[in-house]
């Protein structure tokens, strides 16, 4: 069984990192998404909200409050991308708000 459902192909509006695939965060079996729910992207940490079906828009901060485990997971995301080696080239992360 696939540890992801298969998602009409998004782009997160901060970074325009394209994601095709959704992954449960505390593993789960694998939903397709529905309007309203909270996603992460995988790329920058932005924490994104699903809406018509297809389109991500960034959470309000009424909706991080009220899902601290969003807050916590983008900052894992963050922490790892820093981690990551760059590419020749590569232009540096932001080091604005977190
Ligand atoms: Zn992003």
């Amino acid at each position: 069984m696939a540890d992801h459902a298969d998602i009409p192909t998004s782009m997160c509006p901060i970074c325009g990192y394209v994601m095709d695939a959704a992954t449960v965060a505390d593993g789960g079996p694998p939903v397709v998404p529905k309007d309203g729910d909270m996603s992460v992207c995988l790329k920058c940490g932005t924490i994104l909200i699903f809406v018509d079906g297809i389109h991500l828009r960034l959470a309000t901060p009424d909706e991080v409050v009220a899902c601290p485990d969003a807050a916590e997971v983008s900052e894992q995301v963050r922490r790892y991308v820093r981690s990551l080696p760059r590419k020749p080239g590569e232009r540096g992360q932001s080091s604005g708000r977190a």
